[in-house]
């Protein structure tokens, strides 16, 4: 350990480092959110409440696909695209693996090679442990502190596996799914609720022999997409193709995310689904706290376990359950 790391940091210090930009504290400051010590917490919410005001002017896009599809080369070149226009990119994850393992789909930094050693962008694997929502939480927190550190532009990566998707499409502002052209099967390979997720489908390994089915699978994608109803009312979602190899079609996708932005913004729509994903947040929060709360005190756990082993031998219904343990709780407060 450097001697600069080892200096303990207060507030002042994790702000500073952090606005100017300084990588080694930006590190230390990604630790800190990540940590579940009580301490850690509460200066690591001390911390996002005083960055929060120079947070917010970026570009958040989520992107998601399953393993294989291509996400890491997709990454790597979109980003180095990104910073050659002048932005600077940060790369975060959530992985539902990382809740039990550490993460072992999204993690290594190898992944993407030539973004890994580019000074302008910033590479961090998923936070690991805890509930699913824990994780995105401090994804969440990750990226207001890369936002306050100068990084303009925050990709999330997530697999293709249910509720991360969700959780990173609540953080982002974009949500591109990368897919697979497949054989002629497109429309059933699409995932249920994808569609409600997604604001662009590329179909990604577009080169060499693959184009004319990626090309084919695109077309059958935008006809499906005329009639679903994307996340956004003011946007019609659309299917491109892109190759993360070869650089194709990526700068069309950029294109896709200003041009939604710009949407949203003359509709006044932007910053008003920015303020519903914090308040989103704060409720999710909010349970996960409550329900960490209950977890946490002998008493209440105690009641919580013997009303769910009743629940699971039918010998009391779950609203009853429920409303036994509010009484529970609301007697605890008040008392
Ligand atoms: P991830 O698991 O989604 O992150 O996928 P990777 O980026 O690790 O890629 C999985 C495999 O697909 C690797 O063997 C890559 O070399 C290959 N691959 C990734 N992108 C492309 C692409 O655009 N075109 C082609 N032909 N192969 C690709």
């Amino acid at each position: 350990m450097s001697t600069k790391a080892a200096v303990q940091l207060d507030l002042g210090g994790y702000r500073e480092g952090i606005l100017s930009g300084d990588r080694a504290v930006l590190g230390r400051a990604l630790t800190l959110v990540e940590s579940t010590r009580s301490q850690d917490r509460r200066l690591a919410a001390d911390l996002l409440n005083e960055l929060l005001p120079h947070t917010g002017s970026t570009y958040r896009v989520g992107i998601t696909g399953v393993p294989g599809v291509g996400k890491s080369t997709f990454i790597d070149a979109f980003g180095e695209m990104l910073i050659a226009k002048g932005h600077k990119v940060a790369v975060l994850a959530v992985d539902p693996s990382s809740q039990r393992t550490g993460g072992s789909i999204l993690a290594d930094k190898t992944r993407m090679e030539r973004l890994a050693r580019n000074p302008n962008a910033f590479i961090r694997p998923s936070p690991s442990g805890g509930t699913l929502g824990g994780v995105a939480s401090r994804t969440r927190e990750c990226m207001l502190i890369c936002e306050a550190a100068g990084f303009d532009t925050v990709l999330v990566e997530t697999v293709g596996v249910g509720q991360s998707e969700v959780m990173v499409a609540e953080m982002t502002d974009f949500f591109m799914v990368l897919m697979l052209a497949g054989a002629g099967d497109e429309i059933q390979g699409i995932k249920r609720g994808i569609m409600e997720l997604a604001d662009c489908l590329a179909v990604n390994k577009a080169d060499g022999d693959n184009v004319t089915a990626a090309k084919r699978a695109m077309t059958t994608y935008n006809g499906a997409l005329k009639f679903m109803r994307g996340p956004e009312e003011l946007w019609q979602p659309t299917a491109h193709t892109c190759s993360g190899l070869t650089g194709i079609g990526l700068e069309d996708l950029w294109k896709s995310v200003l041009s939604h932005r710009e949407l949203l913004q003359e509709a006044d729509a932007f910053d008003e689904r920015r303020a519903s994903q914090h308040v989103q947040w704060f409720e999710r929060l909010l349970d996960e706290g409550v329900r960490a709360w209950i977890a946490g005190a002998p008493e209440t756990l105690s009641v919580l376990e013997s009303l769910r082993t009743e629940v699971r031998q039918g010998s009391l219904s779950p609203t009853s359950a429920a409303a036994t343990m509010l009484e529970r709780l609301s007697a605890t407060i008040e008392g």
